[in-house]
């Protein structure tokens, strides 16, 4: 239901307009060029409730590229699958680098930090290779699902540039095979990784495809829930300590939600049992994390707190 309360509504497009002001901070991602051409000057904002209401401003309606935003959706899926053997794999902790460094790779002999780097990502992705016959089209089956949207598709482009400088991304997953960490081979799982990442889809594809987060793993598609209480819960816990990369700690003291962003420009923020949330724009801070959306995330955070307290 779009826009059902007129006072939510317009709050929303007040807080467009306000994040709009820090439009001309940060730099749009250009390690991989297909990303490089996106317009700076994009702004969207979605929020979608539990009960499956929807408000939306600015450009919410345009598909960007997803990038890490999908290491939420993999990170679902396995543990659907494998449960809580997955943590024998990769770790639960921030890792406080990069999210697409290599140091404690090598000296904590190929077991990443958490699910939400790269190479914890890479590993995730290793189960999903082995659990399903075609993962790349399961993947973009599950988003279409998620989303109530059959028109998201994975950005060739997007997954060719991936490809090509897939350097970094290569070198960790061959390290964490050196170490026994991945059963399949290397460029099946880069090529399911990056075809996560290259998803195309709105701020409104994303904040009704990670309702489930908001609403106890129930969906918007209906249906069975995707995933138990409990795990949603502990998804959420995760993104709360390692979905910012290394400014996790900054984005929990500045807006206090569980988050998770990519290098799109896309964050998605969960109230958990109340709200999804998806804001989008392409210039990124240093730490790849969207500069006007993460200030739009602020100003939502300090919305609703008021409306808790009833201070206006
Ligand atoms: N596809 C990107 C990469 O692997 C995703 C990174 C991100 O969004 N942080 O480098």
């Amino acid at each position: 239901r779009p826009g059902a309360s007129s006072s939510l509504q317009a709050w929303v497009e007040s807080i467009e307009r306000r994040a709009r002001s820090r439009l001309g901070g940060g730099r749009v991602a250009d390690y991989i060029p297909a990303l490089a051409t996106q317009p700076a000057d994009r702004l969207g904002i979605a929020l979608c409730t539990r009960d499956g209401d929807l408000y939306t401003a600015g450009d919410a309606e345009e598909p960007f590229s997803i990038q890490s935003l999908s290491k939420v959706l993999l990170l679902s899926l396995a543990l659907r699958s494998h449960g809580d053997a997955l943590w024998q794999r990769v770790g639960l902790n921030p890792s406080g680098m990069p999210f697409n460094s290599l140091m404690q790779l090598e000296s904590e002999r190929g077991k990443p930090r958490n699910p939400f780097i790269n190479a914890g990502a890479i590993v995730v992705t290793d189960h999903l290779v082995s659990a399903y016959a075609t993962p790349v089209k399961h993947l973009q089956d599950i988003a279409r699902h998620l989303s109530g949207n059959p028109a998201v598709r994975i950005d060739r482009e997007v997954l060719a540039s991936e490809w090509q400088h897939r350097a970094r991304n290569a070198a960790a997953a061959y390290l964490m095979k050196a170490f026994g960490n991945l059963n399949n081979e290397v460029d099946a799982v880069l090529e399911t990784y990056f075809a996560g990442c290259a998803l195309r889809m709105s701020c409104r594809d994303l904040a009704i495809a990670f309702n489930y987060l908001a609403a106890d793993g129930v969906t918007q598609a209906g249906g069975q829930p995707f995933i138990p209480p409990a795990m949603a819960q502990r998804i959420n816990a995760l993104m709360f300590t390692s979905g910012m990369y290394d400014a996790a700690g900054d984005f929990a003291y500045r807006v206090g939600l569980p988050a998770k962003s990519g290098v799109g420009g896309g964050i998605v923020a969960i109230v958990p049992g109340e709200l999804s949330i998806c804001v989008w724009s392409p210039a990124l801070d240093t730490s790849g994390n969207s500069v006007a959306g993460q200030y739009a995330l602020e100003l939502i955070a300090e919305g609703l707190s008021h409306l808790r307290r009833g201070t206006p």
